[in-house]
């Protein structure tokens, strides 16, 4: 049976003290439910999260990693720096890490490789901009985005990769796929997932909605059967809309 998951990308936000103000905070009012909750702080917050939520069952993930093992490459964060600190999840592919510093499915690739040979969970971002919509080009586009960084692993790796579907027009702009639109994404990654992996590898893989998820709109985003929880920008900065997020399943 699947997870349900909602991960909230802290992106560039909340200096030390604010960080441990909100992971407080989340710690004092979360329910306990079956829904895994992951923060991701930014690279120099991460250690303090670790610390912070240790036993407390949330899940600290970090929002990028190089694909090299280590070396002149300055400025940047290998997978054996965030292993060795307690972070065993990443996310990867997220859409300003593709508009902004330019990755590729190609590159997003050997991150991912790079991932898992240290054993890492990947929570994998992808999703159409609203041109490819408008023309009709959204599921070709995440068939392309899957098949160019994803589709090149072995079964047995999927255990390690969370999908989540995020359509760029929907991310930080209050606008939402509708939850009609979300399913059909969603079932029809799961379909995807299924031709190229089979029936078990789709039906245990978490595939996560990301784009303006609020309090008022994640109960109905949630209860598509194809849809396994979240992955939250701007709400997931706030301990009680996080978790009344969280709380939506
Ligand atoms: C995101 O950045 O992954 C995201 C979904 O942001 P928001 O919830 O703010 O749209």
């Amino acid at each position: 049976m699947r997870k349900h998951i909602v991960a909230g990308n802290w992106k560039m936000h909340k200096n030390n003290q604010e960080t441990v103000k909100l992971l407080e905070e989340i710690i004092a009012k979360k329910a306990t439910n079956d829904t895994e909750i992951v923060v991701a702080p930014t690279f120099v917050n991460l250690l303090t999260a670790v610390e912070k939520t240790n036993s407390k069952g949330i899940t600290v993930a970090a929002q990028n990693m190089h694909q090299a093992e280590g070396g002149a490459f300055t400025g940047e964060v290998a997978a054996d720096m965030l292993t060795s600190i307690g972070v065993n999840t990443v996310i990867l592919g997220h859409s300003e890490r593709r508009a902004y510093f330019h990755e590729t499915d190609a590159l997003l690739a050997l991150k991912v490789d790079t991932a898992l040979k240290h054993e890492m969970r990947i929570i994998f971002c992808f999703g159409e901009e609203l041109k490819d919509r408008q023309i009709d080009n959204h599921f070709n586009l995440v068939e392309y985005q899957l098949r160019d960084a994803l589709f090149h692993l072995e079964k047995s790796d999927w255990s390690k990769i969370v999908l989540a579907y995020e359509p760029v027009w929907a991310i930080g702009t209050g606008e939402t796929a509708s939850p009609a639109q979300a399913q059909e994404m969603h079932k029809f990654i799961r379909t995807l997932i299924d031709k190229v992996y089979g029936y078990e590898v789709a039906e245990n893989v978490s595939i996560l909605y990301g784009g303006s998820v609020k309090p008022d709109n994640a109960k109905e985003i949630f209860s598509n059967p194809d849809v396994d929880g979240g992955l939250i920008g701007g709400a997931a900065l706030n301990a009680d809309d996080f978790l009344a997020i969280v709380n939506a399943f």
